[in-house]
């Protein structure tokens, strides 16, 4: 049996303490009948994230989820991009909410870091989300995989169903914000629901493509 495919009844840890990240990567693998776990629930402890790139950080995280339990772990590293601010706050998109993380006020600074620029007097800015997504096997081979969402920033905040900067994100195509979306509702129909349309499904879909059996 090749050692890089999940098959139905596999296991495997979603190396996150994220709530938000482990249900939309839960809901994504449901339909394979892949058991998952998670760091979080593990009680794994929460490791350091050195790296100054995306892939980094998520090498970072399936290794210690992997080297703690022995299973294949499966880490996202992500982050908002925003086209005016150069791309930031990118791979530091975490540290700006600061020690409690209070996304709060680090919405409130890229929204005052467009306005100082100029960059959002009548225009929405445009910005997107990145995920990276890798995934440590048992004999220590990595794999990574990345998906974009494109879209624009919003102000006032809108919605509370979301996590990190989601209530100031509107998806290219959508009136909503990803935190007016509900996280797996209507996963079926593909349709208004962030599981679906966020970046990290995209970077998913092509690790599902690839290493999950479907037969
Ligand atoms: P990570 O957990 O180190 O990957 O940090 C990712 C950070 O990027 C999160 O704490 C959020 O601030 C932000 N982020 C990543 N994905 C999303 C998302 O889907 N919605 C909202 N914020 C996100």
């Amino acid at each position: 049996m090749n050692s890089h495919i999940l098959y139905p009844g596999d296991k495997i840890v979603i190396a996150s303490h994220n709530t938000g990240k482990i249900q939309e990567i839960s809901a994504l693998l449901a339909p394979y009948n892949i058991e998952t776990t998670s760091s979080r629930d593990l009680d794994l402890p929460v490791p350091e994230e050195t790296g100054s790139t995306f892939i980094e950080n998520a090498v970072i995280k399936a290794c210690a989820a992997q080297a703690a339990t022995g299973l294949p772990s499966l880490a996202d590293d992500s982050g908002l991009e925003v086209e005016g601010l150069d791309g930031a706050p990118g791979v530091y998109s975490a540290d700006r909410s600061g020690p409690k993380r209070d996304f709060a006020s680090a919405m409130r600074r890229v929204r005052e870091e467009l306005v100082n620029r100029g960059r959002w007097l009548y225009e929405k800015p445009a910005a997107n989300f990145i995920s990276t997504i890798v995934i440590s096997w048992v004999d220590g081979t990595l794999k990574s995989y990345e998906g974009k969402t494109y879209g624009c920033l919003v102000w006032p905040p809108r919605g509370d169903l979301g996590y990190g900067y989601d209530p100031i994100f509107q998806p290219d195509g959508y009136n909503k914000t990803f935190a007016e979306m509900h996280p797996a509702e209507n996963i079926e129909l593909k349709t208004e629901c962030k599981a679906v349309l966020s970046h990290r499904s995209r970077a998913l879909e092509l690790f599902i493509n690839e290493c999950i059996s479907k037969v």
